[in-house]
């Protein structure tokens, strides 16, 4: 008993020292002890729980059932003394709270009563231990960083996943592993000594090391060796955790040479005014350089790319979605709203976290579009006729209109690159083009005259502006040069020319040029002391060229004439036209020898006449021509060029008083006569507005004698030289015009005497003959004359007759006919004077109204001598016998000639034989004679 006591007493102790709570329960489970520690664990006295059943008062309600069916389990079967261990338990608190026990459950053996004893432990902080461990456990599990945990030999003892995916070592081939298989052998063995020094007296060790990985492959770690100390201040565990640092090393290298190279050229982009942004696919703006921020402020920082241009609505501008769709660098140039236009070029970069991004180069080029339009405008401007060429500040050609390529032979492309040195004629020396680039330099402009040379090598004269285009800041950028082809100008400022200094049908020089150059050759002679000579030429009867056959053919010989006198000539020696028929030679540098230049000169006179005298080919017809020629030498006192000309034409009248077809030195004799010619001429004129001039008439007479009629005939009385014949100055009235005031005032004259005649009946029947010159004839209001001539003095126009020469009739023979057509219903009658000497043809004559024909007194004189003349006379009445036309026989002096003439038939005579011209008194007198 003693020992039952003192083994219950011992029991007793040993279950109140107990640190687990102690509950002794019976067969039915009604709890027979309660240890303090119980006491304390589950919140009860003693007392109140003794004798109550266990279930009920610590065991949570979803677990009773269980446990009393254990407990009837445990009292129907189990021997072994400790039935249950570390069974985990849910308890309750006398609170009502419940917490996790471990319990072991015991037999208790040797007694009367059938006792189990559960030892009860809490567990509440094992298990929240527990579960932390769990927690932390899976974090090192799941922890992105190697870990590994080593023993102080080395060995490892655990690893985390990270460390398999690190070193290619499943966790459970690394367990149990070295650590010294990690080893690359690129650390030495100083740095091991040092990690292990410092680990083992227990502090951190961090620092980099490259370690091989299963598959023999090197990585970068950086790596935290922690040392764990237990209770005993003992080191036995290193925590290694590890960090892959492979890549990150790789790219800091490439980083940092990146960086420096990304910065540069972010640095000179923005320096050349590019604008950089990176900007992310939804619009997010990763970064930008000041120049960005310049041009569109800070709002771009993290704002839709579309506030870049217009921050309002959505970008029409952005391309961003369709390069990042795209994948490729893409060129566009919007023209944002405020007018900026911007050349960008967007290229898709590809982020590591595989987004795509997108850098975009900003180019302002407002100002360059600007100058791309304006340059458009001006290229359509510059399309016009003037050639044009734009060059760079070097006076490199950039670019030609078609202007330019027409004008210069060079197409575009050949100009484009090269300088307008291809257009160099060589004919403008160093100075030329320093003053232009002087002056372009200056005044930023320059225009004048330039000879260039085509590309066909053809030289030709343009007017060149160049401007010089600036830039803001002053600088040339480009010059622009504008030409127009001088050739047409130049082409008709020669025309103009040669119109005033050259003769327009033989382009031979005129009297100006003439004048001109006869002046420089005198001085240059009295210089050299040579002689020069002075040919003056005339054609002989040109007049009756042009009167036969038209101003046509005559143009065609004085042109055939010019050609045949330069032939004659040496070079320097100058041909030229005075006028009319008149042509002049002027011969320089001729032998200082008086009679040997004499000599020269003559003979040049003498090839001109020759070669003038051959046959001319004129339009179907041969033509004979002669000419004459009055040569001067530049010798004596007076050498003025008014004076050369003067003795010349002096000599030229010689030669053909000299019958023509003759050269003619100057004869000083012969200048008296000139000046005679000269002095009439002025003297003519003073005596027709002076009234000196009166009429004669002489009588015109039938075959039997009889006054039929009378002609007019002008008379000149001068006041020293008495009577002057109509043979010197007709000619002369008809060279100065004078004849048309004069023939007019003989008409009138002429009608008034008939009228006059017309009051007696002695005169009543005469006719009047009245001579008109061709020139007065080819008045266009000659018809007016006469009818106002017929009209004032009353005169019958019936007894009127007009006398012309052959001259007249063949110039313009429809003019003649139409004049006359007019004149004959008023009953005027119409004569051909002087027939006989002209050229006129019968079909020619047959054309015209006449009325009768005047045999000329040439054929007269000679007629009962010379059997031509008589011939000549007897076909002239015949024929006009056959026209029906009258005739009247001049210049009869003699009775021969008045009955040779009456025998053939002859109706009427003219001439001293039956009275001279004289005051119309005297044939009155005459006729009443009768
Ligand atoms: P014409 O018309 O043939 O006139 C006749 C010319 O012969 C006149 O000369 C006259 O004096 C001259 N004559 C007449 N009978 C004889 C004669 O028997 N023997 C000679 N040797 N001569 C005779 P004139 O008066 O000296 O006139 C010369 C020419 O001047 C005229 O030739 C005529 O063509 C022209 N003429 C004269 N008066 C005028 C005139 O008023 N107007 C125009 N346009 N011409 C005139
Ligand atoms: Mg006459
Ligand atoms: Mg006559």
């Amino acid at each position: 008993m003693r020992l039952r006591f003192e083994q219950e007493e011992i029991w007793r102790a040993m279950m109140n020292a107990s640190l687990d709570a102690v509950v002794t329960i019976d067969a039915q489970g009604r709890i027979v002890e309660f240890s303090r520690a119980a006491e304390e664990i589950f919140g009860r006295s003693r007392e109140s729980v003794l004798g109550r059943d266990l279930a009920e008062t610590i065991i949570p309600m979803e677990f009773r059932e269980k446990h009393q069916a254990g407990l009837r389990r445990l009292v129907e079967t189990g021997n072994p003394s400790i039935l249950e261990r570390r069974l985990e338990l849910a308890a309750l608190r006398a609170d009502g709270t419940e917490f996790p026990v471990e319990l072991t459950l015991t037999r208790l053996s040797g007694g009367k009563r059938l006792l189990f004893a559960g030892f009860l432990r809490d567990i509440t902080q094992r298990k929240t231990d527990e579960a932390r461990m769990r927690l932390q456990t899976a974090a090192l599990e799941s922890s992105a960083n190697a870990m590994a945990i080593v023993d102080r030999g080395g060995w490892i003892e655990w690893v985390n996943p990270a460390f398999s995916r690190l070193t290619g070592y499943s966790p459970g081939e690394a367990v149990g592993m070295h650590t010294r298989i990690l080893k690359s052998g690129r650390q030495s063995q100083e740095f091991y000594n040092d990690l292990w020094e410092t680990v083992l007296s227990g502090h951190v060790w961090r620092g980099e090391m490259v370690n091989r990985r299963k598959d023999g492959g090197l990585y970068s770690e950086e790596m935290t060796i922690t040392p764990v100390i237990d209770g005993q201040d003992a080191i036995r565990h290193f925590i290694a955790v590890k960090q892959d640092i492979t890549d990150r090393k790789a790219s800091d290298e490439e980083l940092h040479e990146n960086r420096a190279f990304h910065r540069s050229i972010t640095e000179a982009l923005g320096e050349i005014g590019v604008g950089l942004l990176i900007i992310d696919a939804d619009h997010r703006v990763r970064f930008m350089n000041p120049v960005m921020r310049e041009w569109f402020g800070d709002q771009t920082h993290k704002i839709c790319h579309a506030s870049l241009f217009d921050s309002a609505t959505p970008c029409p501008y952005c391309q961003i979605a369709g390069v990042v769709k795209a994948d490729k660098t893409t060129h566009y140039r919007p023209t944002i709203s405020d007018g900026r236009v911007f050349d960008i070029v967007a290229t898709p970069i590809q982020n590591h976290d595989g987004t795509t991004s997108v850098l975009e180069m900003f180019l302002d080029v407002t100002e360059q579009t600007r100058a791309e339009q304006d340059l458009r405008i001006a290229a359509i401007t510059l399309e016009s006729q003037e050639g044009v060429f734009i060059t760079d500040e070097k006076g490199v050609i950039l670019r030609a209109n078609r202007a330019f390529v027409e004008m210069t032979g060079y197409s575009a492309e050949e100009a484009v690159g090269k300088t307008p040195a291809i257009l160099k004629s060589g004919r403008h020396d160093a100075g030329f083009y320093a003053a232009l680039w002087g002056e372009l330099g200056r005044a930023g402009h320059w225009q004048g005259e330039v000879w260039n040379r085509r590309k066909n090598g053809e030289i030709y004269p343009e007017w060149q502006t160049i401007t010089a285009v600036t830039a803001p800041d002053g600088a040339v950028t480009h010059y622009v040069s504008a030409f127009s082809d001088m050739t047409k100008r130049k082409e008709a400022e020669e025309r103009i020319h040669n119109l005033a200094f050259y003769d327009a049908l033989t382009q031979l020089p005129n009297r100006r040029l003439l004048q001109d150059r006869l002046r420089q050759a005198l001085a240059l002679a009295e210089r050299s002391g040579r002689e020069g000579a002075l040919l003056f030429i005339d054609l002989d009867n040109f007049k009756v060229l042009n009167d036969t056959h038209g101003h046509d053919v005559g143009d065609l010989l004085l042109i055939a004439v010019a050609n045949r006198l330069q032939s004659c000539l040496r070079e320097g020696d100058t041909a030229g036209r005075l006028g009319g028929d008149e042509f002049v030679v002027l011969l320089e540098d001729l032998e200082p020898d008086e009679p040997v230049a004499a000599a020269r000169a003559e003979a040049v006179g003498e090839k001109i006449r020759a070669a003038l005298s051959q046959p001319y080919h004129l339009k179907e017809c041969n033509h004979c021509c002669t000419a004459s020629i009055g040569i001067t030498l530049f010798r004596g006192p007076i050498r003025t060029a008014d004076e050369m000309l003067k003795r010349a034409d002096v000599a030229l009248y010689q030669a053909k008083g000299a019958g023509r077809n003759t050269v003619m030195f100057f004869d000083p004799a012969l200048q008296a006569t000139l000046n005679t010619r000269l002095a009439l001429e002025s003297d003519l004129r003073q005596a027709f507005s002076g009234g000196h001039f009166h009429l004669h008439y002489q009588p015109q007479t039938d075959g039997a004698g009889r006054i039929t009629g009378a002609e007019a005939l002008l008379r000149w009385n001068h006041s020293t030289r008495g009577a002057v014949s109509p043979s010197d100055f007709i000619p002369l009235a008809e060279d100065t015009g004078l004849i048309i005031p004069m023939g007019q005032w003989v008409l009138e004259t002429a009608c008034m005497q008939l009228a006059a005649w017309s009051n007696d009946p002695a005169t009543r029947e005469l006719r009047l003959s009245v001579n008109v010159s061709a020139r007065q004839f080819r008045q266009a209001d000659f018809v007016d004359q006469v009818l106002v001539a017929v009209d004032r003095s009353g005169a019958d126009p019936k007894k009127l007759v007009l006398e012309f020469t052959e001259s007249l009739v063949l110039v313009d023979v429809e003019d003649t006919v139409e004049k006359m057509r007019r004149l004959k219903p008023l009953g005027i009658s119409f004569s051909l004077d002087d027939f006989g000497t002209g050229h006129s043809s019968l079909s020619r004559l047959k054309r015209l109204p006449l009325d009768e024909l005047k045999i000329d007194r040439s054929f007269v004189r000679d007629i009962a001598t010379d059997p031509n003349d008589a011939a000549i006379v007897q076909a002239i009445l015949a024929m006009a016998r056959a026209l029906g036309l009258h005739v009247v026989a001049e210049g009869v002096e003699t009775e021969l000639q008045r009955q040779y003439l009456e025998r053939h038939g002859c109706p009427a005579f003219q001439g001293y034989l039956f009275g001279k011209p004289g005051p119309a008194e005297e044939l009155i007198r005459g006729n009443r004679g009768q």
